[in-house]
């Protein structure tokens, strides 16, 4: 019996459980093959919605699903502390969990995400709105219909995040949903604060500069984001500047899972270092063969979307199904992502354009223009997310 032992029962862990079901089932009912997920928690949560809900375009509901209910039977799950991941053992193959339970494999796919940093800005938990967890935009929700006027700031303090588009996204929506939806933009400043020159590769940033320009978005790009003084309500940059706010909307600092680094595999950034083509875990010069990384977990040169770690949900599965079979075949990930783009969202007034471009690691996004039918691929992607991708099926 081989086992495959996958942590982290979301975008890429599901995939990768779902296809490797598929493909494997014959050596599963032979019980030549043994497929666990271990998730802390037994609902499956699709931040992509997250983004939306502030603006009434998503509901908390449309982000969530029984993580049960996406997975093959064939799939063996514990969620809960028999799923939540404390240490793994690289030497000797096995993964302690909270409830004390270990599992042992011959195959392990990491793929735990990564987790919101808040003490990486002092300051910043003190006053702390964001639309990079579910209750986190609900609660921005909330504060958005309330608020008469004054100065929005959406900030990023630092790269890497989880979807790079997302702050720019939500600023073009901000934006739209004051000026059309509530019909009060007139009373408000809004300010973009971004870490690093572009906002996205080359095509990306062209678009979302001309748009920021032509609704009157303050862009701030190399932002030294130091601190936030919560008391005078002003974020304060590593050259002294202060930049006041009414509201102060966060993507906050990210990193891989507690776990990963209390088992040394992460690196000095705080992600897990693998082989950029294989998706194999690497430590300093040795390679694990028998270890995957998927997904957001991986090292900050990676960009994390879940368009690319779907990409890479599929190499991973496919290596594991050729390695179990005898196939004698490596599929690569070449850096296959994409990161939607919005340029209006759809309103009374307004018809609703997007794009999503894509590009690889050799292969940068060509210039685009977001369309309407962009906008209506980009809301019909909800369903195939959950109908195609989730399930492996695409
Ligand atoms: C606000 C926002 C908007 C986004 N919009 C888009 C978009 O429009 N398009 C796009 O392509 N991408 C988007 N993304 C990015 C996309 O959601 C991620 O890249 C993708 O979900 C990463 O998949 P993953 O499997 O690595 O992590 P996740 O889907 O986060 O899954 C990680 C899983 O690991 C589990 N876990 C964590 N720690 C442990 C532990 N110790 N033990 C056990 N389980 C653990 C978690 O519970 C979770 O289920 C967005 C992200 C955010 C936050």
């Amino acid at each position: 019996m081989e086992s495959i032992l996958i942590l982290g029962g979301g975008a890429a862990g599901t995939a990768i459980g779902n296809k490797l079901a598929r493909e494997l089932r014959r050596e599963i009912a032979k019980e030549e093959v043994e497929i666990t997920i271990l998730d802390k928690s037994d609902v499956f949560q699709n931040p992509g919605v997250f983004t939306f809900i502030p603006f009434d375009l998503y509901t908390k509901e449309d982000a969530l699903k029984p993580r049960r209910k996406l997975l093959s039977p064939r799939v063996k799950c514990f969620f809960g502390e028999d799923g939540e991941v404390t240490k793994i053992d690289i030497g000797s193959r096995e993964v302690a969990v909270k409830s004390g339970k270990k599992y042992s494999y011959d195959y392990l796919v990491v793929a735990t995400g990564c987790r919101h940093d808040l003490n990486a800005v002092p300051g910043l938990s003190a006053d702390y709105n964001s639309f990079y967890t579910l209750e986190g935009t609900l609660k921005l929700r909330e504060k958005l219909k309330a608020l008469k006027g004054g100065k929005i700031v959406i900030a990023t303090p630092r790269m890497p995040i989880s979807c790079p588009g997302a702050p720019g996204k939500f600023t073009v929506m901000l934006d739209d949903y004051l000026r059309h939806v509530r019909g009060v933009r007139e009373n408000f400043e809004i300010s973009f604060l971004w870490p690093v020159e572009l906002i996205g590769p080359p095509a990306y940033n062209a678009n979302i500069s001309e748009i920021f320009d032509e609704r009157g978005v303050e862009v701030s790009r190399n932002f030294k984001f130091a601190s936030v003084d919560a008391g005078k309500k002003e974020v304060v940059s590593a050259d002294g500047e202060r930049i006041k706010y009414d509201l102060l909307v966060v993507a906050p600092p990210h990193r891989a899972a507690e776990a990963l680094e209390n088992s040394g595999m992460t690196d000095e950034k705080g992600w897990v270092p693998i082989e950029r083509y294989t998706l194999q875990y690497q430590r300093g010069t040795k390679t694990y063969d028998e270890v995957y990384v998927a997904g957001d977990t991986g090292p900050a040169e990676i960009l994390k979307t879940g368009i690319g770690t779907h990409y890479q949900a599929m190499v991973v599965a496919q290596n594991l199904i050729n390695d179990i079979t005898g196939v004698e075949a490596m599929a690569a990930y070449k850096g296959e992502t994409g990161c939607p783009f919005v340029g209006e969202i759809y309103s009374d007034a307004t018809k609703g354009v997007a794009f999503i471009p894509s590009w690889t690691y050799n292969r940068p996004p060509e210039p685009f223009k977001p369309s309407k039918l962009g906008w209506l691929v980009y809301r019909s992607y909800y369903y195939l997310y959950w109908e195609m991708n989730v399930k492996a099926l695409m």
